[in-house]
């Protein structure tokens, strides 16, 4: 299993509106983020990879599994931090992911296993018996990408995982999102180019619908430092319009 989301010819429209237009692309295993200005696309783009949508024209395929023609087999192989994703504050950390273990599908034998693998892959074996609404921030993030990996999925979408974070709580979670995408395939839609540098083996900028560039980090910023600023200035270059500019 190669694990590489392909997309091929989507287009996505909402009205008149075009917020992807003929977008080929593909996401081979490892951290790629999708970064771009406000209303470049990305959640569009996410929404399409994590069948919350469904394309209008083109396809998307994981391991040759259709996501509009064989949407159950795509989604078992998938796990999905929504933006502003909430928990609810009165279950135990344990209690919500056996829960979501169960939604997604894990057979009742290995649901303890599969918690408790996904408790020691974001670092929370010790808060299992903790009620949810006594978590820091940065917990909560991470009982949400706990939630998406129960199911083992071999994609993971994460939509701007660090938004809302102190600095080092955001620092936590981007070595989480690097060890993450070992052995996996996640799309990491950011902002952030901080996010960008410290966690992404490759970046794809969209703006406006389309693809900008697709490549390795280091081609980005033409094989200088991998630095946040290095990153910024070879994507101010890139992007053309954005109203958070
Ligand atoms: P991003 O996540 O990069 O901010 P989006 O995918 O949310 O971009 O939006 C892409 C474009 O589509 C924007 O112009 C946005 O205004 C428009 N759009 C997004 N969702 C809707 C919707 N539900 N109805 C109408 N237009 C939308």
């Amino acid at each position: 299993m190669t694990n590489t989301v392909r997309v091929t010819g989507v287009s996505h429209r909402y009205g008149n509106a075009t917020a992807l237009h003929e977008v080929h692309i593909e996401f081979p295993i490892g951290v790629t983020a999708v970064l771009g200005p406000n209303g470049a696309g990305k959640s569009t783009l996410l929404g399409l990879l994590s069948t919350a949508l469904r394309p209008q024209s083109g396809s998307v395929t994981v391991n040759g599994v259709d996501s509009a023609r064989n949407r159950k087999a795509y989604r078992r192989n998938l796990g999905f931090l929504p933006q502003g994703f909430t928990l609810p504050g009165n279950l135990t950390v344990a209690e919500f992911l056996a829960l979501t273990a169960w939604q997604r599908l894990v057979p009742r034998g290995e649901r303890r296993a599969a918690v408790d693998a996904a408790l020691r892959a974001v670092d929370l074996t010790h808060q299992r018996d903790a009620k949810i609404s006594q978590l820091s921030g940065g917990m909560h993030r991470r009982v949400g990408i706990a939630q998406a990996i129960v199911n083992r999925p071999g994609v993971l979408l994460l939509d701007e995982p660090t938004v809302g974070l102190d600095p080092r709580q955001r620092r936590g979670l981007r070595d989480l999102v690097s060890e993450l995408g070992v052995g996996r395939t996640v799309v990491l839609s950011t902002h952030l180019t901080e996010d960008v540098a410290a966690t992404s083996d490759r970046v794809v900028v969209l703006d406006e619908g389309t693809i900008r560039f697709d490549g390795t980090v280091d081609e980005l910023t033409g094989g200088r430092n991998k630095t946040a600023s290095e990153i910024d200035a070879a994507y101010e270059l890139l992007v053309t319009t954005g109203d958070d500019r």
